[in-house]
């Protein structure tokens, strides 16, 4: 039977009337690219199914926890085993310590690490700790990033190199707002202008190192080195939002791939194995300032939550005692981006690809991509065909122009092979 949605568009009709929108949370709606998106009944491996009984090969993983594939049965046998001792008890557990000390091996500049559930929760908390500690009130952030919805860095920058924040959502006032500085990315000649003007005001730069946000754009040769230099000249802290990159460019994150060494961290997604998680860390005597041992104040009924430690240590263990598997990762990254280009020069397509370990991106631009602006040249209505195309064909991307690609270990060399095979369809129909 020919591709239909028709039991997810009767599904979709009826969340609207209960949920704002129909989802809870934004992009999930298709809104960027139209349609109707599948409600999803179950996941395995690299496959979602949806309530029409269409199946995916998925390149989402859930917005990127999803390294190890979708159900890994040791993920869920040891979550099954978790669950029968009990949910929550909102009392210290040996889960916590463990996880912490995976993450700190994996990344040792997080000296020390609160666990938290949402890589939101961890940006918001480590603005306040970086404020407290330099005693300073400004943040910069650049334009096209994203760190999550909390009112601080949910700011939209005007045109210019670089301009005080003007709220990005009704809500945000202008008083939090104008406390964040937006900068282009890549641009360092646009960050010591700021610093020249506000240095001594700043508390700290927070930065993807590489943005996943604004689809995938890599750092610059050179580029995070200049950021690490200026931040520490004007004892201003540097964190390194590596919600999005961190076990999933490499296991060690962007910051081992780059050799930087950020003052904070903040970590989600991979560190949760599917559930609930985020965290953030770093300099001993910054996080010292934290509640309890210090006086900045953060808690969480459900921070720590032993079913999400469970499925974060499972998923770490798995990736660090897997020989070579971010070897394989990128390979296949690597592969798909290939075949897909080749399958776009087939029909008179340049577009601009980025790879970092297992993590993608493409632009429908033949110009380079490097910051907000240049990715916006991108021509969205032929992602968008292309995106649906794709989608009749059995294969999930991210649905917008401005969102990463994620392989997980679970994607095999047919399941690689069928998404290139896709692409050539999908490139006929934009072509068309
Ligand atoms: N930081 C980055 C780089 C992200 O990509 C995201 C979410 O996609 C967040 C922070 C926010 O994380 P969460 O959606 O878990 O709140």
């Amino acid at each position: 039977m020919a591709f239909h949605l028709n039991k997810s568009t009767e599904a979709f009709n009826e969340a609207k009337q209960y949920i704002p929108g129909g989802v809870n949370s934004p992009v999930r709606s298709f809104r960027g690219v139209g349609g109707t998106p599948p409600f999803i009944a179950r996941a395995a491996g690299s496959r979602l199914y949806d309530i029409d009984s269409n199946q995916y090969i998925d390149y989402v993983g859930s917005w990127g926890p999803m390294i190890l594939g979708h159900a890994h049965p040791a993920v869920v046998e040891a979550l099954a085993q978790a669950v029968s001792n009990g949910t929550s008890y909102g009392a210290p557990t040996l889960l916590e310590t463990t996880l912490a000390k995976l993450v700190q091996q994996a990344v040792p500049s997080m000296e020390l690490i609160r666990m938290v559930n949402s890589g939101t929760e961890a940006t918001m908390s480590v603005l306040r700790l970086a404020r407290a500690y330099t005693k300073r009130s400004k943040i910069v952030k650049f334009i096209g990033c994203y760190h999550g919805h909390h009112d601080s860095l949910l700011v939209k920058a005007g045109s210019g190199a670089a301009t005080l924040g003007v709220p990005d959502s009704p809500g945000v006032s202008d008083a939090v707002a104008g406390g964040t500085i937006s900068v282009n990315y890549n641009d360092i000649s646009a960050l010591t202008e700021v610093f020249s003007q506000y240095g001594e005001e700043i508390a700290a730069v927070i930065i993807e190192p590489v943005a996943g946000n604004m689809g995938m754009v890599l750092p610059q040769e050179g580029y995070l080195a200049a950021v690490r230099e200026i931040t520490q000249r004007y004892g201003s802290l540097l964190i390194f939002d590596e919600v999005m990159t961190g076990f999933r460019v490499a296991y060690s994150g962007a910051q081992s791939v780059f050799g930087i060494k950020p003052d904070l961290t903040c970590l989600g997604k991979i560190i949760g194995g599917g559930l609930p998680v985020g965290a953030y860390g770093g300099r001993q005597d910054i996080m010292e300032l934290i509640s309890p041992a210090g006086p900045v104040y953060q808690a969480g009924t459900l921070s720590g939550n032993p079913l999400a430690m469970t499925a974060g240590i499972t998923t770490l263990t798995l990736l660090s005692q897997t020989p070579g598997l971010y070897e394989k990762l990128a390979e296949k990254t690597k592969t798909l981006c290939a075949g897909i280009r080749a399958q776009g020069e087939k029909y008179g397509f340049t577009l601009q690809y980025h790879q970092l370990g297992a993590m993608f991106g493409m632009f429908f631009t033949d110009q380079p991509v490097y910051d907000y602006e240049s990715a916006k040249q991108s021509d969205i209505g032929a992602f968008n065909t292309f995106f649906h195309a794709m989608l009749e064909q059995g294969v999930y991307m991210a649905p917008s122009q401005f969102e990463a690609g994620f392989m997980s270990a679970a994607h095999s060399e047919e399941d690689i092979a069928a998404t290139i095979a896709a692409s050539g369809y999908a490139f006929a129909k934009v072509a068309e």
